[in-house]
């Protein structure tokens, strides 16, 4: 059906109450809070309001279902089929996810579909594949001992998840959690808290037993500070903002210890040397960079740093590109750039603007909220030339389409720079020099660099940070390290 048909008796029918135990049960406190459109600003739904309560049901459902084995105790061919299924059923259900995902996030439906839905899937059946290819070791002892090295699941695995991408967020947890056996509790963001509860719903009709997969939607400061407050979670897989990343530490460090991995904040810095090949090619990464997504992403190519030689001629190409990002209905299979997450957040990026303005940074386009007939939530792509390295709008992780460009003259002052902020989540590098590129890939403090390509992606690959941007890597064969425990078992001979 085209989007433009669409009228609300055709969107999905949202599961909105919190999966516990395999049932989908309301709020212990029968509490609830608005999932909203953001692109309309009306009410989708209400959401269950999980908190302390519900979150020791799921827990303990969680451990139950650990303890008995339901899911470790499955032979692993067993455990990866169920979740090949679960990413079958992913596909299947592709355009109700798809929606939903626009619906209450506000991301353009082809990036949903194309990308969101997708990874997903793909992300599952990716572990579902590891289940019987990852296990353990027989260490290289003496003739007389025989010493194993066991992978064991931790157990129960919490894991707290933004808004931004909020399915491809919590299969990067969910599915390596499950694929070494942990039972998980899934807490979503309360912005975007629908294909979570989706998820939990296939998860169980492609043969996960229940109490395996939990989710609870419900407040960052009920649910998410329970989930990490609790006595039985053996681990926290958290990704969101640096300020609540320090939460979870602190909320370990208050319990029981659980270990705690975090995929936090990031200031990418997006380096072009003078002598780029091809400055078109170069701009049109730069803006889909900083304004894929509506700019919220975590890597998002916010600071574009460039050679003052070529510094004139890319801004102006840059800005030439940015009416192409200009948001639309989300819901426009057209559109490139949607709607933000929320009023509160469009606020803060606004916010973020009217500072740059009166740091004395150049507007040279956006910087305003646009569609506002809409009763939406929309920003202009925005960028500001000549930023200070040194001031918020450099340092600030903005989470909106706002780019600021600051030259340099060398690439000694740029890998300074880009190595001058708390974060250290993505880096590029455009050059025509080669050599010179990877020297300054080298330097960079990142975890995740791009040379002469920007957002390469792929689930074999490991993802995350240094620095304030925190640790621990989502993505890849690595990410399993983060769900098991290495037991090591000798035997005299
Ligand atoms: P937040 O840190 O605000 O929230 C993340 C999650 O934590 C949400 O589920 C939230 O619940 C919960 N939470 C909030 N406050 C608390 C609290 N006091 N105790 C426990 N849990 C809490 O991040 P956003 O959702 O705003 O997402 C944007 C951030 O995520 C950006 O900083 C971005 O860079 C980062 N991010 C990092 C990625 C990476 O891989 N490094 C990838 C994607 C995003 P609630 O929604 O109810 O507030």
């Amino acid at each position: 059906m085209a989007a433009a048909e669409r009228t609300a008796d055709h969107y999905p029918s949202f599961r909105t109450q919190a999966l516990i135990d395999g049932a989908f049960a309301p709020a212990a406190s029968g509490r609830t809070f608005d999932a909203v459109n953001p692109a309309t600003g009306k009410v989708l739904a209400q959401v269950a309001a999980c908190d302390s309560a519900d979150v020791d049901r799921a827990v303990k459902a969680a451990r139950a279902a650990f303890e008995d084995r339901r899911w470790a105790g499955l032979r692993p061919v067993e455990r990866k089929r169920i979740l090949q299924r679960f990413a079958e059923l992913i596909r299947a259900h592709r355009d109700e996810l798809a929606l939903t995902e626009t619906l209450n996030m506000g991301k353009p439906i082809a990036d949903a579909r194309s990308i969101d839905v997708r990874a997903a899937a793909d992300c599952f059946a990716y572990y579902g594949e590891c289940c019987d290819k990852v296990y353990g070791e027989v260490a290289p002892t003496t003739a007389d001992t025989l010493a194993l090295v066991l992978r064991e699941p931790l157990g129960v695995v919490g894991c707290v998840t933004p808004w931004n991408f909020p399915m491809i967020m919590a299969a990067w947890k969910v599915a390596p959690a499950l694929a070494m056996g942990n039972s998980v509790v899934l807490k979503p963001a309360e912005e975007s808290p629908l294909t979570a509860l989706h998820l939990g719903e296939l998860a169980l009709e492609a043969g996960v037993p229940a109490g395996v997969f939990n989710v609870v939607p419900g407040l960052g400061v009920e649910a998410g500070k329970a989930l990490g407050l609790h006595m039985d979670v053996d681990a926290i897989a958290f990704t969101g903002s640096t300020e609540v990343g320090r939460y979870f530490l602190r909320y370990s460090s208050d319990s029981n210890l659980k270990r705690v991995f975090l995929e936090l904040g990031g200031k990418t810095a997006f380096v072009v040397a003078h002598d780029v090949a091809d400055l078109d090619e170069v701009a049109q990464a730069v803006a889909a960079g900083i304004f894929f997504n509506q700019g919220e992403m975590c890597t998002a190519a916010s600071r574009l740093l460039v050679d003052n030689r070529i510094r004139d001629a890319l801004v102006d190409r840059v800005a030439a590109l940015a009416p192409r990002w200009m948001p639309g209905d989300p819901q426009d299979p057209a559109a490139r750039a949607g709607a933000v997450v929320s009023f509160e957040h469009q606020g803060r990026i606004l916010a973020a603007i009217a500072e740059g303005v009166a740091s004395g940074a150049r507007l040279v386009t956006g910087g305003t909220a646009v569609r506002q007939e809409s009763g939406g939530a929309f920003v202009a792509p925005t960028v500001f030339d000549g930023v200070s390295p040194a001031s918020a709008l450099a340092q600030k992780e903005i989470f909106g389409p706002v780019l600021s460009v600051i030259g340099f003259d060398g690439l000694e002052e740029a890998v300074s720079i880009a190595n001058g902020t708390v974060y250290g989540l993505g880096a590029a590098v455009w050059s025509g020099d080669l050599a010179a590129a990877h020297q300054v890939a080298r330097r960079f403090k990142a975890g995740i660099v791009y040379v002469n390509c920007f957002d390469a992606d792929d689930i074999t690959t490991p993802f995350g940070g240094v620095k304030q941007s925190g640790f621990g890597r989502d993505k890849s064969l690595h990410a399993l390290d983060k769900y098991c425990d290495l037991k090591t078992v000798w035997t005299r001979l």
